[in-house]
């Protein structure tokens, strides 16, 4: 697979059979997940290939260090420039784009350097969710977005449960895992990062 940053961003969409009425109120909500979409699946492999204590660590240890571009970095950033030019004209809370990030990272141990990130890019979400390995089920339910982007294939199968039209990112080592595990007919272990 090529570099995400060099191509376009692309996804598999999933639609869903569940009727609602998200897209009524003039707004558009899209939430990400964080590791292999909005950022490249370089912690991921660490915790898939040397579990949770290396993976605190190197979170630790590149603090400062900005992750890398994952395959929607760009589209993020387009999202982005149109808040600031409602921002711009006064508009803020009543903001007709918003984005969201919905990651399973812990806030305190694996948060600070996804934030440093965003920062080293110039780049503000409406809100950053972290989920602590939680299921993302009830922020998708109370943000309603309009599509979500995930690169792990049972956390889109969630939200197209609860009627999100939803996106796969076939990128990283978490689709990679998704696969094998599929071809095993295993489906465990597969904590998101
Ligand atoms: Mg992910």
């Amino acid at each position: 697979m090529s570099h995400p940053t060099t191509g376009h961003a692309a996804a598999i969409m999933f639609p869903n059979d569940k009727e609602n009425h998200w897209s009524e109120d003039g707004e558009l909500r899209v939430a990400f997940d964080g590791d292999g979409v909005l950022f490249s699946d370089e912690s991921e492999i660490v915790f898939k290939k040397k579990g949770l204590e290396a993976y605190i660590k190197n979170e630790n240890d590149s603090e400062d260090i900005p992750l890398g571009e994952g395959p929607l970095r760009c589209f993020l950033e387009a999202l982005v420039n149109m808040e600031k030019k409602f921002h711009a004209k006064g508009l803020y809370r009543n903001c007709p784009v918003q984005t969201f990030l919905v990651t399973s990272r812990d806030p305190v141990i694996s948060g600070t350097r996804v934030l440093k990130t965003l920062k080293s890019w110039g780049l503000e979400l409406t809100q950053a969710f972290f989920l602590s390995g939680r299921p993302k089920g009830p922020p998708l339910s109370m943000i309603q977005p309009h599509i979500f982007f995930d690169d792990q294939k049972p956390h889109i199968d969630g939200a197209l449960k609860l009627g999100v039209i939803s996106a796969h990112v076939a990128y990283g080592i978490g689709y990679e895992t998704y696969k094998g595990a599929c071809k095993e007919g295993v489906l465990t272990n597969l904590g998101d990062k």
